[in-house]
C-alpha cells in the first residue's frame, strides 16, 4: 500500500491550526520595519534631509556626502533592530529577486570587533553578474555587475527565526551601464512617461505641472496546499504545477469557495501575513477566497510604481515563507491544477501628479475632461499599436495555460472602455463631436464622462485591458509575474503617444478655433486609426475570435512562442530606443533571457513527467494490474470467471503511457533546433503534445488504480483544505 500517502491524510486530518497573536493595533506596526522620510527626518541634519527628500521626490542622484551620512543613519537604525547583517536587494530579469548578505562588521587592528556602513557601502555593491541571466550582454561585455540603490524605494528590515538583515532595493546594472533588470527600465519608463505627458499638459495650457508618476495596485491570486500533500508531489515542489492528477469528484461547480467563509487555518495565515506586510508598510487592504477551491487573493493598496513593484516581489516572498510556518505551500504558478481556475496578477494602473491629479480620471469639467479623453486616447493608441508587447510582457510557461483558454482573458489585446466612454469616442470618429459646438452637444458630451467616474459596475471581464472608473486594469498578467514588465511596457506605450499627441496637438492649435476643436480633431484622427483595438464585447466568444483577427488585423498569439518573438519587431525596437527605455542590446537580452526560461521551464516539465510517470505512476499501476491478475487467477480456480475489462484497460494504458513516455524522451533529444524560436515553437507544440498525452493515460489509470496502492495526493486531497 502507499504509506506515506495514508500518512499525510492523517497529518492533515490531526494537525491543529498554528496560532498567531493577536493583530496589534495598525497604528502600533505600521511601516515600523521601514526606513521612512519620517524616520530619516529624525535622524539626519536638516541640510542632509533636504538632499534626501529632493532625491526621493525627484529621481536624481543623491550627492555621496549624503550618502556617507544617510548609511550611517540607516546602519544605526537597523541595529538597533537587530540587524547585524545588510543586503543589496535587486530584481534581475528572471522575475525573482536576488539578494547579496554582507555584514556591517569589521575587526579592527587590535583585533576588537566595529561595525562600517559607509555611503559608498549603501550606494554600490558588486554581485557577480554571470551568475544572473543577462541574455547577449553577457556574450559582449564582461560579466561584471554592478548594484546600487534606488532611493525612491525604502530600505527596511527582514526578520529571520535568527536574526534580521537590512534590505536594500537596489537596480542591477553592467559595467557598462546597461540594465540587467526590472528596476532600471521601470524608472526610465516612468521618466519618459513623465517627460511626454508635460509636453502635452503644457500645450493644454496648464501652468503648473509636476512630475508625473504611474500607480499600480496589483490584485494577486494563490493557492494554498497542505505541505503534507505538496511533498509528496514531486511536480508541484520543482513546477510548482501538477502535471499529473484526475479531476476531483467535487470541482468548483458549485461556486461556493468564492467570498465563502475562510478556514481558521487560512484566516490565521492571512493575518499573519498581513502583520508582516503592515510592518513593512505594505498597505494590504483587501482578501477573500477566489473562485476555485483552495485559491485566495490578496489586493494592497495602490502605490508609486516602482514601491508597488518592490513591495510586490517582497509581498510573495513573504507569502511563500509564511505558508510554510503555518504548513502550506502557497502556490503562485498560473495554472497549478488542470480544469480548476488559474491565478492570474490583476495589474491596476493610472498615471498622475500633485496637480493635475489622476489623469486616467474624468474629472468634474469639461476641462479636465479633455485631459482625460487626451490620456484615455493615448492608451488606446497604445493597446492598438503595441499589442503584440503587451502580449509578449506577459508570456511566460505558465500564463500559456491561461490566456487562450476559456477562463482568462483571451490571448487577443483590445481594450474595453465601457459604454459611455466608447461611445463618446465613436461619437468623435463619425465627426458629431467636433469642438464647435461650445455648450452645446460637445459640452454634453464631455459632462456626460463625470458620472461613469464613479460607476465602476459595469466590467467586462472577459477583456483582458479594461477601463475600470479611474484606471486601466491589465487583466492578462498572470500570477507568478513580476508587475514590472507590464508597468514598463505600459508607461513606455503611453509615453510614445503622448509624444505623438503633443506633436499633433502643436499643429492643431495653429489652426483651431479653440482648446477643445484641437484636441477633438487629435483624437479624430486617433481613433480613426486605432478605434478597431476598443471591444465591449465577449473576449472568451469565437466571433471574437475571428472577427479580431480577420476584420480588425489584431493579433491572437496563444502561446509564448508565438509573442516572444515581437520583442524583435521593428516597432517595438523603435518604441523602446526612442523612449530611452530600452537600447537594442538591452531588447535583444530580454528575448533571450525570457525565451531560454521558457524552454527551460517546459524541458524541466518534461523531464518531471518522464520521470513520475516511470517511477511512480507506473510501478503503481504494475501492482494492481498484478493484483487483478492473481485474483482473476484464483477466482478461476474456484470456477469463478472474473470480466477482464477492468484487467485489459489497465494494461492498455500502461502501454499507452509507457510508448508516450518514449515519445517525449526521443523529443526531448533533439538537439538541432534551428532558432530560439523555432526551439520554443517545438516546446509549444510537440512537447507540451506529448506531456498531455502522457498524463491523459496517467489520469486515466488513476481513476482504475486501487486507492490505497496510488501514490500521489489526489485533487480532492489538496483542493479542499481542512
Ligand atoms: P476588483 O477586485 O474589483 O478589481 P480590488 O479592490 O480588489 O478590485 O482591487 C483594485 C486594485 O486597484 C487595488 O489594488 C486598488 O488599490 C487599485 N486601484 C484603485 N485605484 C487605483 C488607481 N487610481 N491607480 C492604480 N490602482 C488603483
Ligand atoms: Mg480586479
Amino acid at each position: 500500500g502507499n504509506e506515506s500517502r495514508a500518512q499525510a491524510v492523517f497529518q492533515v486530518t490531526n494537525s491543529e491550526p498554528l496560532k498567531v497573536k493577536p493583530p496589534k493595533s495598525l497604528d502600533k506596526i505600521w511601516a515600523t520595519d521601514v526606513f521612512t522620510l519620517v524616520k530619516m527626518e529624525e535622524a539626519l541634519s536638516k541640510k542632509a534631509f533636504k538632499s534626501m527628500k529632493k532625491t526621493v521626490e525627484t529621481g536624481g542622484a543623491l550627492d555621496p556626502g549624503t550618502a556617507d551620512v544617510v548609511a550611517a543613519a540607516m546602519k544605526d537604525w537597523a541595529m538597533s533592530k537587530g540587524a547585524k547583517f545588510y543586503s543589496h536587494i535587486f530584481y534581475p530579469m528572471t522575475g525573482a529577486s536576488a539578494e547579496k548578505h554582507d555584514g556591517f562588521i569589521l575587526s579592527d587592528a587590535s583585533g576588537k570587533a566595529i561595525t562600517d556602513f559607509t555611503g559608498s557601502l549603501l550606494i554600490k555593491g558588486e554581485p557577480d553578474g554571470s551568475s544572473f541571466p543577462n541574455g547577449s550582454i553577457r556574450m559582449t561585455n564582461a560579466a561584471r555587475g554592478y548594484t546600487a540603490w534606488d532611493p525612491t524605494s525604502p530600505a527596511y528590515i527582514m526578520h529571520t527565526d535568527n536574526g534580521a538583515t537590512l534590505m536594500i532595493p537596489c537596480i542591477f546594472i553592467s559595467w557598462t551601464g546597461e540594465a540587467l533588470d526590472k528596476k532600471v527600465p521601470l524608472l526610465r519608463s516612468n521618466s519618459a512617461m513623465n517627460d511626454a505627458a508635460q509636453k502635452v499638459l503644457k500645450l493644454m495650457g496648464e501652468k503648473e505641472v509636476a512630475t508625473l508618476n504611474s500607480s499600480c495596485g496589483a490584485e494577486q491570486e494563490y493557492f494554498l496546499v497542505d505541505s503534507n500533500f505538496a511533498n509528496l508531489r514531486p511536480d508541484l515542489l520543482l513546477a510548482g504545477r501538477t502535471l499529473f492528477g484526475a479531476p476531483s469528484a467535487k470541482g468548483q461547480e458549485f461556486d461556493d469557495h468564492y467570498f465563502g467563509a475562510i478556514p481558521q487555518r487560512v484566516q490565521n495565515f492571512m493575518q499573519d501575513t498581513e502583520d508582516q506586510l503592515y510592518r513593512l508598510g505594505i498597505p494590504a487592504k483587501t482578501h477573500h477566497n477566489e473562485v476555485a477551491p483552495g485559491q485566495f487573493e490578496i489586493a494592497p493598496y495602490y502605490e508609486a510604481a516602482n514601491v508597488a513593484a518592490d513591495h510586490q516581489q517582497l509581498l510573495m516572498t513573504i507569502f511563500k515563507n509564511t505558508a510554510k510556518k503555518h504548513g502550506f505551500d502557497c502556490l503562485f504558478h498560473e495554472k497549478p491544477f488542470a480544469g480548476i481556475n488559474g491565478s492570474g496578477k490583476h495589474v491596476n494602473w493610472s498615471v498622475g501628479n500633485s496637480t493635475q491629479g489622476n489623469l486616467l480620471d474624468p474629472g468634474k469639467t469639461p476641462h479636465e475632461n479633455l485631459n482625460f479623453l487626451l490620456f484615455c486616447g493615448a492608451v488606446i493608441r497604445g493597446v492598438h499599436k503595441f499589442g503584440p508587447l503587451l502580449r509578449a510582457v506577459i508570456a511566460s510557461a505558465g500564463n500559456d495555460h491561461r490566456l487562450g483558454a476559456n477562463e482568462a482573458p483571451p490571448a487577443i489585446l483590445s481594450v474595453y472602455l465601457g459604454s459611455q466612454i466608447e461611445e463618446i469616442f465613436e461619437q468623435i470618429r463619425e465627426g458629431n463631436l467636433d469642438g464647435t459646438d461650445e455648450g452645446g452637444i460637445m459640452d454634453m458630451g464631455l459632462s456626460q464622462i463625470v458620472p461613469f467616474a464613479k460607476d465602476a459596475g459595469d466590467r467586462n471581464r472577459t477583456s483582458p485591458f479594461a477601463f475600470t472608473g479611474n484606471r486601466f486594469e491589465f487583466r492578462a498578467v498572470g500570477s507568478e509575474q513580476s508587475v514590472s514588465g507590464p508597468l514598463i511596457a505600459m508607461n513606455t506605450m503611453l509615453a510614445d503617444s503622448l509624444n505623438w499627441i503633443a506633436d499633433e496637438l502643436e499643429t492643431e492649435l495653429k489652426s483651431a478655433s479653440n482648446n477643445t476643436a484641437a484636441v477633438i480633431a487629435v483624437l479624430k484622427k486617433l481613433v480613426t486609426e486605432h478605434g478597431v483595438a476598443i471591444f465591449g464585447g465577449d473576449g472568451y466568444s469565437s466571433e471574437w475570435h475571428e472577427a479580431a483577427v480577420k476584420e480588425r488585423g489584431l493579433k491572437n498569439l496563444p502561446t509564448t512562442a508565438d509573442a516572444l518573438p515581437y520583442l524583435k519587431d521593428e516597432a517595438i525596437k523603435e518604441l523602446f530606443a526612442s523612449t530611452g527605455v530600452l537600447s537594442e542590446t538591452e531588447l535583444a537580452s530580454r528575448f533571450e533571457v525570457y525565451a531560454e526560461q521558457y524552454i527551460l521551464s517546459i524541458e524541466v516539465e518534461a523531464k518531471l513527467v518522464i520521470n513520475m510517470a516511470t517511477t511512480s505512476i507506473y510501478p503503481a499501476a504494475t501492482r494492481y494490474l498484478s493484483d487483478v491478475s492473481l485474483a482473476s487467477s484464483s477466482a478461476s480456480e474456484l470456477g469463478i470467471d472474473l470480466d477482464k475489462t477492468v484487467a485489459t484497460s489497465i494494461a492498455a494504458n500502461i502501454n499507452g503511457m509507457m510508448a508516450s513516455v518514449d515519445k517525449l524522451s526521443e523529443a526531448l533529444a533533439k538537439e538541432d533546433h534551428a532558432s530560439e524560436e523555432e526551439h520554443m515553437q517545438f516546446c509549444a507544440n510537440t512537447i507540451r503534445g506529448l506531456m498531455d498525452e502522457v498524463r491523459g493515460y496517467a489520469d486515466a489509470l488513476e481513476s482504475e488504480v486501487a486507492d490505497d496502492l496510488w501514490p500521489l495526493p489526489t485533487y480532492q486531497e489538496m483542493l479542499f483544505i481542512k
